[in-house]
């Protein structure tokens, strides 16, 4: 197999061949077809994530084909499925025990903790991969498996708010706008200052308003959501809101909160966080996301070009997702 490897963060990542890898009892190995690139692959490079495990294979929006499974496993050799960030759980902590597995006290989390998709194979847990039908393009369906599973699991959280804001256009929000027009939500789009094409594809995707993160939005938020890992948002995000609204901060990692006078959380405004996922936000949203149906924006990249894609992510400039597809596995 060949992989995109981290040696330390901050560095850029460098191929690497290795030995197929042997499915230990419950896991699978992946041929994969496609591995989305999140802005927590990004957050592991540079650094900004305690402990990655090190040398490490980012990417966690991972489609591929079962090519080998370990025992125990019912999934059959050549099924498709999809493996995103939540790789394992212990299973018998307070949080496994009570349906919050996101919040697992050990957990493995897919390119942070145990190797990713950046890669022509890997290893994963096949009670941890969603079975993906047959018929879907591996490229579009590969940014749904965080972009569209976080993006989901913090909509959840903005409970049922009619107007939403989504701070950071990028592939989460691009997502989150689809499931909003389909609901029957208004979105407010927020883009940096002055990005106008950010702005011309919110409205594509379905946003009623889009403009810069500076701006009032035309009416007042019922819920916020930040995509964005600015925690200047933050304050802003809360004085966009109505009485009662809430402010959902989607990412693993954002810059500090700048302080902020009460009266912009008074009145019953909240401030919450979204962390990881559980099996049942992938399980509902991969059923919902065919029936809307989303469709995802993507730009492809070779394997060896992974380094380019996080690039463009970071530099803001991409429109929807980027996806890495190493060649010949793809069908
Ligand atoms: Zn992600
Ligand atoms: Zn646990």
């Amino acid at each position: 197999m060949r992989a995109m490897v981290l040696q330390r963060v901050g560095e850029r990542l460098v191929t690497e061949e290795r030995p197929d890898p042997i499915p230990g009892p419950g896991q699978i190995r992946l041929r994969i077809e496609a591995c989305g690139v999140c802005r927590t692959d990004l957050h592991v490079v540079d650094g900004d994530l305690p402990d990655p495990k090190l040398p490490i294979v980012p990417g966690h929006e991972i489609v591929g084909r079962v090519e080998a499974a370990g025992a125990g496993v019912t999934l059959p050799i050549g099924a498709r499925v999809g493996v995103p960030w939540l790789g394992r759980t212990c299973g018998h902590c307070p949080y496994c025990l009570r349906a919050r597995e996101n919040l697992c006290d050990a957990p493995l989390f897919t390119g942070y903790t145990r190797d990713g998709g950046f890669a022509t194979h890997t290893i994963a847990e096949a009670a941890y991969a969603f079975p993906l039908d047959d018929s879907l393009d591996a490229v579009a369906t590969a940014p749904l498996l965080c972009a569209g599973l976080i993006g989901w699991r913090s909509l959840k959280a903005a409970g049922d708010a009619g107007t939403v804001g989504l701070y950071g256009f990028g592939a989460a929000a691009h997502i989150v706008a689809q499931v909003c027009r389909w609901q029957g939500r208004r979105v407010f789009a927020f883009t940096r200052p002055g990005d106008e094409a950010g702005q011309a594809f919110a409205r594509a995707m379905g946003a009623d308003w889009a403009g810069g993160s500076d701006e009032r939005p035309p009416a007042p938020l019922d819920a916020a959501i930040l995509f964005a890992p600015v925690g200047a948002l933050v304050p802003a995000a809360l004085a966009a809101l109505r009485k009662g609204g809430r402010v959902v901060c989607g990412g693993i990692h954002m810059s500090d909160i700048p302080g902020f006078p009460y009266r912009l959380l008074w009145e019953e405004r909240s401030l919450v966080s979204v962390a990881n996922l559980t099996r049942a936000d992938g399980e509902e949203f991969l059923a919902l996301a065919p029936r809307i149906p989303v469709r995802s924006t993507t730009r492809a990249y070779p394997l060896e070009q992974a380094n380019e894609a996080l690039d463009d992510l970071r530099a803001g400039r991409l429109e929807g997702a980027a996806v890495i597809v190493p060649e010949g596995n793809r069908q």
